[in-house]
């Protein structure tokens, strides 16, 4: 048997024996759903005009003037209406279904996993699917944004106030820490995919599960944060290709139509 279908059937054997799984989900997911990288050569940056991605999502400068950012969001935006869930987010929204999630923890803002169905999302870096009025604080659905930015450059509150998509710029806190560290430490399965684990806090969270540790993810990973003798599975291959396979036994994700 080859190691990858070895892996795969380990993988879903301990799945089943789980209850309390942990997916740890970071970009590689995104990338696999086909939002490009955003600093690639025909990422989106370049595609919005924006020559420096550090300013993109400063807070201070977002508060200063929020055009360069918006300008980014209506190309994000664009190209996020043709952009659905992929195998392994409809994978994990079926194993919470099941009773056995005790949370997904995403490192992505694009909201694909409660797209998939996942109820318990706690989002790191925030998301785009909430925006609020940085004067008043009123908050705003996605479709409400997009409504306002259909009507002007730059989406204003009511009040006169500029609205944020609930994304963690650089100058604020990350969200649901607490949670992500509770939901971590009380895993008997976390599953990191996607994640190189160089991006703190999220890369600190592996080393609190005091379960099996799974990690997928095509190309390596940074071991700062997580030994590889801590971790259980590694299999360095194509993720969706992975729960493709560990599916094959489980038959937890009903085909699309
Ligand atoms: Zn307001």
């Amino acid at each position: 048997m080859e190691k990858t279908e070895t892996q795969a059937k380990t993988c879903a054997s301990w799945i089943e024996k789980a209850s309390r799984i942990v997916l740890l989900s970071g970009a590689g997911l995104s990338t696999a759903a086909g939002i490009p990288d955003f600093r690639g050569p025909e990422g989106l940056y370049r595609r919005a005009g924006v020559d420096n991605p550090e300013a993109l999502f400063d807070i201070e400068r977002f508060d200063r003037d929020p055009s360069l950012f918006y300008r980014f969001h209506r190309e994000f935006l664009r190209l996020f209406e043709r952009i659905t869930p992929t195998f392994t987010h409809r994978f994990f929204a079926a194993l919470e279904a099941r009773g056995a999630m005790e949370a997904v923890v995403t490192q992505n803002i694009d909201g694909l996993h409660q797209a998939a169905g996942s109820k318990k999302v706690l989002e790191i870096h925030g998301g785009i699917g909430s925006n609020h009025c940085r004067r008043c604080g009123a908050s705003f659905t996605l479709d409400s944004l997009r409504t306002l930015m259909a009507a002007e450059e730059i989406p204003h509150c009511r009040c006169g106030g500029v609205i944020k998509p609930d994304v963690v710029f650089f100058g604020e806190a990350v969200r649901e820490l607490e949670a992500c560290q509770r939901a971590t430490v009380e895993a008997d399965l976390l599953v990191v995919a996607g994640s190189s684990l160089v991006v703190t806090p999220a890369a600190f969270l592996p080393s609190l599960c005091q379960g099996k540790i799974v990690v997928v993810n095509r190309g390596d990973f940074s071991e700062r944060y997580l030994p590889r003798r801590r971790i259980d599975l590694f299999a360095e291959e194509d993720i969706d290709a992975f729960f493709h396979r560990v599916d094959d036994g489980l038959n937890l994700v009903a085909p699309l139509h």
